[in-house]
């Protein structure tokens, strides 16, 4: 028997999350079989906890959409007991059993080998927010970052915080927009060198182009701040779009991609094929100034979900929020 956060559904379509004691046989089909060490608390895990759920297809659910932790069994050639594996992405904690649980059952092609440098605690102070940080700087660099300040949209947050963390790793200037200016100290000692107040790019403007400002843009928040941020792009500048926090409608008009050239590029961390995971994961490794994620993490345990779910659809997490399954 082994502890899971179970979200269930009853006749009147009402949810409600525990956690219980589970046996092995309830756990799905799949070819490895991992003892889970840590998952976190993303966007989509607050959707599949709460009541609206949209993303989840079945219940009982088990959440959680990234964990790291150590093979138990494998029937894949490619891990054996014993191995450390991290997951991220693949509709897992949504059409499938994630990582709120000490033992998880994937299909191997879903995961990946913990790279050289990372311990699963670190793996998941990036989860999933961090992976596709990343993956958003990555798709900045393929296009070339001009010189200048990149800004950061919902910098405060857990793809923001990681976000910020790498790109002033890198050496690159780094603005951050947060609508909680308490959070300044933090965000500067992530390596922030400008703060940028929410309210100053939620106010709309009448004028498709601004004073080109930023190099680069990791945009966390979508809607009408992305809409605004594209009119400030420097000439042939990119905007890797990552999430939706502040709204999915996008108020834009064309020209900053007639008369500036602006690129707009989309990141989607789920259905990333393994090469790319890896050297996401490598380059993480790599890149990631690691005495920094002690700031970012917020520790948790399975019962403190419930109350985390709501939170992050609020907005209102800090950083990342690490999950101990096994405290
Ligand atoms: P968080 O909740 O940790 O961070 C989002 C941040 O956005 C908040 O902390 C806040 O930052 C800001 N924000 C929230 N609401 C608003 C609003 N109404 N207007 C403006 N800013 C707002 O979430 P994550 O960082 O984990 O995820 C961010 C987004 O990225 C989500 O939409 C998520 O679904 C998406 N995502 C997409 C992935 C992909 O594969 N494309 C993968 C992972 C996440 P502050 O307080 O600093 O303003």
């Amino acid at each position: 028997m082994f502890n899971a956060l179970v979200v269930e559904k009853d006749d009147d379509g009402k949810t409600s999350a525990s956690v219980q004691q589970i046996g092995e046989d309830r756990l799905p089909e799949g070819d490895v079989t991992v003892a889970v060490e840590y998952s976190t608390v993303n966007y989509k895990d607050g959707l599949c906890i709460g009541p609206g759920g949209g993303l989840v297809r079945n219940y009982p659910h088990v959440p959680g959409i990234d964990f790291a932790g150590t093979v138990e069994a494998s029937d894949d050639p490619r891990y054996k007991a014993g191995d450390k594996v991290v997951l991220t992405g693949w509709r897992v904690g949504e059409a499938y059993w994630g990582g709120y649980s000490q033992k998880a059952r994937v299909k191997a092609d879903w995961l990946v080998p913990l790279p050289n440098g990372l311990d699963t605690k670190q793996a998941m102070a990036v989860g999933t927010a961090g992976f596709t940080a990343m993956l958003a700087v990555m798709a900045l660099e393929d296009h070339g970052i001009k010189d200048g300040p990149v800004l950061v949209t919902g910098a405060a947050g857990g793809v923001g915080s990681v976000a910020t963390a790498i790109l002033a790793g890198l050496g690159h200037e780094v603005a951050g927009v947060t609508g909680r200016p308490e959070t300044a100290d933090y965000l500067k000692s992530l390596g922030a060198t400008q703060i940028v107040a929410r309210e100053e790019l939620n106010e709309t403007t009448k004028r498709p182009l601004e004073a080109e400002t930023w190099a680069g843009c990791v945009d966390a928040v979508g809607g009408e701040m992305l809409a605004r941020v594209l009119g400030q792009m420097k000439y042939g500048a990119s905007v890797a779009a990552v999430g939706l926090a502040g709204g999915a409608g996008l108020p834009a008009t064309v020209i900053p991609f007639l008369l500036r050239g602006v690129n707009l590029l989309g990141i989607d961390s789920v259905m990333q094929p393994y090469d790319n995971r890896l050297r996401a994961w490598e380059r993480i490794a790599e890149d990631l100034p690691m005495d920094k994620l002690d700031a970012m993490v917020q520790p948790a345990v399975l019962s403190d979900l419930p109350a985390l779910g709501r939170d992050i659809l609020k907005g209102q997490v800090r950083g990342r929020v690490v999950v101990d399954v096994n405290a």
